[in-house]
């Protein structure tokens, strides 16, 4: 099931005295919250966000993401859904769409909507109403009535469609400007609509309150951050002649080149023993034995692709690699811009949490001797 998000902080906020979505929250902000749930979710395959123009102006640069595409609002709520269902990628199934001021959403809500999306179509969280309810006619000062609270949900979001649901409810109801949720569209549309219980922690965040409210739960969460792990990984390989030099999954012009039962890519092998050290989770040789046959001349980007299976299977995020070569030859400053931005497409990170640098060994011994080259690298994960 190929799934995907919509995080809508598109308002004005004009109950907080100035746009809400950046206010600081929980070591982060309002927006940058809901946006991280749903980017700590490994089946979650692209989050569109989208901002009002002054959000998106000062904030869009800043949030580049490989998993995250910022579009700019609508005029209306109903007009900013669209603009962000318009930025889905081709052929997602199901669609999870977030109101960004609900900063305190997790993943489990997120993951119980898009199982019940999957199977009834349309999904939309939702907690028992606990006050009483009174009804007031407009412009009137008495109630009118006082209907069974136990008929009332308040509905929350994220409210979670198969894309087809989505689709056409958005394409039906097209000059519907008006509606508060797409949900009610989905409804017209004679869809039936799924609820499922969330959490009344799952509010939207607009009065000063509400900021004070969340803070306390955060604090409760312990801080509402994830724990940061660091890990170290280490490799050497011997540089011969009849070989292509591969560093950081770029073949550099060279009269040798590594040695290895791999391409010999020394970077990557340090970057994913830093990575899986970070988890507990062991170092690549184990899922790919040194002599194995079967990984003769393997493409070390194999390798990285299995370590973050690795890491999205442990619900970690990486937010930061650095790399540190040390060769005597070729000189590695000319291909800077080229392995680092190669590093972090192959890492699927922005090349802002990607650092690689290089250090000769001032001639002392083998590495000196131009006989080999190692890697030392850092990574920083996020584990669950
Ligand atoms: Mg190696």
């Amino acid at each position: 099931m190929r799934a995907a998000a919509i995080v809508v902080s598109g308002g004005s906020g004009s109950r907080m005295g100035r746009p809400k979505q950046f206010l600081p929250l929980g070591g982060s902000t309002v927006a940058e919250l809901s946006l991280a749930c749903f980017l700590g979710m490994p089946e979650i395959e692209s989050v569109v966000l989208v901002l009002g123009d002054e959000a998106y102006d000062a904030h869009a640069k800043r949030l580049a993401h490989p998993k995250v595409v910022v579009v700019r609002a609508g005029q209306t709520r109903m007009g900013s859904v669209r603009n962000g269902f318009a930025a889905l990628p081709k052929g997602v199934e199901v669609v999870a769409v977030h109101d960004g001021a609900r900063s305190l959403i997790t993943a489990e809500i997120v993951r119980a909507t898009l199982a019940e999306a999957a199977k009834s179509g349309a999904a939309v969280a939702a907690v028992p109403v606990k006050d009483t309810l009174k009804v007031v006619e407009k412009g009137a000062k008495t109630v009118s009535g006082t209907p069974d609270r136990a008929t009332f949900w308040a509905a929350q979001t994220p409210q979670t469609y198969t894309y087809s649901v989505l689709k056409t409810a958005l394409e039906t109801f097209a000059s519907d400007a008006d509606a508060t949720d797409e949900s009610q569209l989905v409804e017209r549309c004679g869809q039936k609509v799924a609820v499922v219980e969330s959490s009344y922690e799952n509010f939207k965040i607009t009065t000063p309150e509400d900021l004070t409210m969340a803070t306390a739960i955060l604090e409760a969460r312990g801080g509402g951050r994830r724990e940061s792990r660091t890990g170290f990984g280490y490799d050497i390989h011997k540089l011969v002649p009849g070989r292509d030099l591969i560093l950081a999954g770029v073949k550099l012009p060279h009269t040798k080149g590594l040695l290895g039962h791999s391409d010999g890519d020394a970077v990557l092998h340090a970057c994913c023993d830093a990575v899986l050290g970070a988890l507990g989770l062991g170092e690549i040789g184990i899922a790919f034995p040194p002599g194995d046959p079967k990984f003769k001349g393997l493409n070390s980007k194999e390798i990285v692709a299995n370590t973050l299976g690795k890491v999205a299977a442990f619900g970690g995020e990486i937010i930061h690699l650095d790399a540190t070569l040390i060769a005597e030859e070729p000189k590695l400053k000319p291909h800077y811009e080229a392995m680092k931005k190669s590093l972090a497409a192959v890492f699927g990170l922005p090349e802002s949490r990607v650092s690689l640098k290089a250090k000769s060994n001032e001639g002392l011994d083998a590495i000196g001797r131009g006989e080999a080259i190692a890697c030392h690298a850092v990574a920083t994960v996020l584990a669950r």
